[in-house]
């Protein structure tokens, strides 16, 4: 059985590791020289986005052989609103390195993979699907989906990061949501050792902050984070993304052609959040040509939780700075503490993201805000 993987990222990777699993050996096309060859960068996944599951790397470790050596696991994620701090503590997901680094992702996915690896790939899909019985397209974006007219895209994204040098506490990454400085986004901190963290920000690309200045912005962030972390951070890489997309394929699989990965739309809007459902997808796809399952039936529960963060996302855009310090604060409650603690523990297995979507489109329809 011919099968071609479009890219070696998570999904792809993931996808090659199950094939050869099931004695299926599939040839794999990197248009990079090298796996992983983009910035470093830290990233996270929380137990609580990726429910019924209850503790992701387990879980894929014991079901699926994916092994996968995160760089801590989260006891503290500090939140940051315009005038407060708070802070959800307890075990409630783990934090990962990806890019160039020895110890990323995708270099511990590639290290499970027996097949060769086409890098400096030139191969355009078409090509694929003459040569190949099946294609798997695991790109990291929408675009060919777009292009096959495959893709609804709900927004786009500005990313502007940098590796930063300070003393951290590795376990414990920080969020910020000031829609003053970055209307509408967000920006996180998150370690990969005591001495290095990515320092990064996200914006939508509406209307009005593309009038605004990235630069401004960025230093604006940037001396945020030095106040409330109490100390210079030191600039040692930078990068940014451009126009990146979040969106949704509307069919997973088309003929002999798999969408997945970010191709089929496992980025999550409300927190951009993709690397679990990537690698359930490259997982998925590889069941359905063994004849395991059916792709799009094993997708369905990964549609609904695109739905349910994307009305998560218009929530968080329809809330004031007022509002979310009003959250902070009161998070800092000792009986709410307790219950978020345990809401986003590794241990529950409460769909709180499910849960709330009803509450958050009342919400939604109240502001006047489609979702
Ligand atoms: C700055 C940033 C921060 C993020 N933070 C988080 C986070 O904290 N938590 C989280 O869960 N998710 C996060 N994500 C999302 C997550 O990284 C993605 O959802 C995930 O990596 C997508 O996996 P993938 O397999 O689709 O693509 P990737 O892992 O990106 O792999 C795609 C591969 O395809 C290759 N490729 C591209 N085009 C071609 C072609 N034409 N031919 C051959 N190969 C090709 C690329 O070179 C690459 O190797 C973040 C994303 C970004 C950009």
């Amino acid at each position: 059985m011919e099968v071609a993987i479009m890219g070696a990222g998570l999904s792809g990777l993931s996808c090659a590791i199950t094939l050869e699993r099931y004695g299926i050996t599939p040839t794999i096309f990197e248009k990079r020289n090298i796996v992983g060859d983009r910035f470093v960068n830290a990233e996270a996944m929380f137990s609580i986005l990726n429910r019924p599951t209850k503790n992701w790397l387990p879980y894929l470790a014991e079901n699926y052989h994916i092994n996968l050596t995160p760089i801590d696991e989260v006891d503290k994620l500090f939140i940051h609103s315009k005038n407060m701090i708070g802070s959800i503590d307890g075990k409630i997901g783990h934090t990962n390195v990806r890019g160039r680094h020895v110890d990323s992702f995708e270099n511990q996915l590639s290290k499970q993979v027996k097949a060769n690896i086409k890098f400096n790939s030139t191969y355009e899909y078409k090509e694929l699907c003459k040569d190949f019985e099946y294609v798997v397209l695991a790109t990291g974006d929408g675009e060919y989906a777009s292009r096959l007219g495959n893709y609804r895209c709900d927004l786009t994204c500005t990313i502007k990061g940098a590796t930063v040098q300070g003393e951290f506490t590795k376990s414990n990454p920080h969020v910020w949501f000031n829609y003053e400085i970055l209307p509408k986004g967000y920006g996180w901190l998150i370690p990969f050792s005591e001495k290095e963290a990515d320092l990064v920000m996200a914006y939508p690309d509406y209307p009005d902050n593309i009038e605004l200045d990235i630069n401004d912005m960025w230093g604006k962030f940037y001396n945020l984070a030095c106040v409330n972390l109490d100390q210079s951070l030191i600039i040692t890489d930078k990068f940014e993304v451009t126009r990146y997309m979040m969106g949704i394929c509307d069919k997973p699989k088309i003929d002999n052609t798999y969408f997945v990965g970010n191709c089929f739309g496992a980025i999550s809007p409300g927190l951009g959040f993709g690397q679990y459902a990537s690698i359930l997808t490259g997982i998925y796809s590889a069941y359905d040509i063994c004849n395991l399952g059916t792709y799009e039936e094993l997708c369905t529960p990964l549609f609904e939780n695109y739905n349910h963060s994307l009305v998560f996302r218009r929530f968080m855009e329809s809330l004031t700075d007022d509002e979310i310090d009003f959250g902070v604060k009161n998070s800092n409650k000792k009986l709410l503490d307790k219950l978020i603690d345990k809401l986003c523990s590794n241990d529950s297995s409460i769909e709180l993201l499910k849960l709330s979507t009803p509450l958050m489109r009342l919400w939604n329809n109240y502001k006047g805000v489609k979702s």
